[in-house]
């Protein structure tokens, strides 16, 4: 269903399904965030086994034909709650950046964000390309900005720029691990979110 699906822009080199595999599982075995992530996403224990066990669960890597969201080099499923990576459009270090995103959109969806509301969609892609794309930019707001507005150009093609600029500030400043979940969503305006 295209409505619940995130992706990116490029299209890089090509990994093998296998390869792409093992970069996640080094990924997981070596960054903190991810295993937050993982934590967070499926209540597992913080031992490492756990996680990585874990981790199989929600990170899919496939191939994926030509037809399948031509843009995007990775995508989160909001109805199976799975990130899918595709492995042939990954070259080795897109992977962390990629993974990072996508988690980014996944602890989103489960924080509550309805992403049936275009704002809210726009202010998961800011949390996502803050904290993958841009986390190293010079410029990282303006970075983060444009990552944001490619994400959603596709989507809402008369609105994109509005929104973003609409919301940005509030977005870009959030926490990635929200506490106040439902108050910070509240401040939006909106009382259809989950
Ligand atoms: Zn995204």
């Amino acid at each position: 269903m295209f409505s619940f699906f995130f992706g990116q822009e490029e299209i890089n080199d090509k990994l093998s399904v296998k390869k792409c595999e093992e970069q996640v599982e080094k990924c997981v075995i070596h960054n903190k965030w991810i295993q937050k992530a993982i934590q967070f996403l499926t209540e597992c224990s913080n031992k490492i086994e756990d996680i990585s066990s874990e981790s199989k669960k929600i990170i899919n890597c496939k191939f994926c034909e030509p037809s399948l969201f031509p843009h995007s080099r990775a995508y989160y499923r909001i109805d199976e709650k799975k990130i899918y990576l595709c492995a042939n459009r990954l070259s080795i270090n897109d992977v962390f950046v990629v993974l990072k995103h996508e988690l980014t959109h996944f602890i989103d969806d489960k924080l509550g964000f309805d992403f049936l509301v275009p704002e809210i969609v726009a202010c998961s892609e800011i949390r996502a390309a803050k904290n993958a794309e841009c986390e190293h930019a010079i410029f990282k707001k303006k970075c983060t900005k444009k990552f944001a507005y490619d994400s959603i150009k596709f989507k809402y093609p008369n609105q994109s720029h509005e929104i973003i600029e609409r919301i940005f500030d509030k977005c870009y400043n959030s926490k990635i691990f929200l506490k106040d979940n439902i108050s910070f969503l509240s401040s939006f305006g909106f009382n259809n979110f989950k």
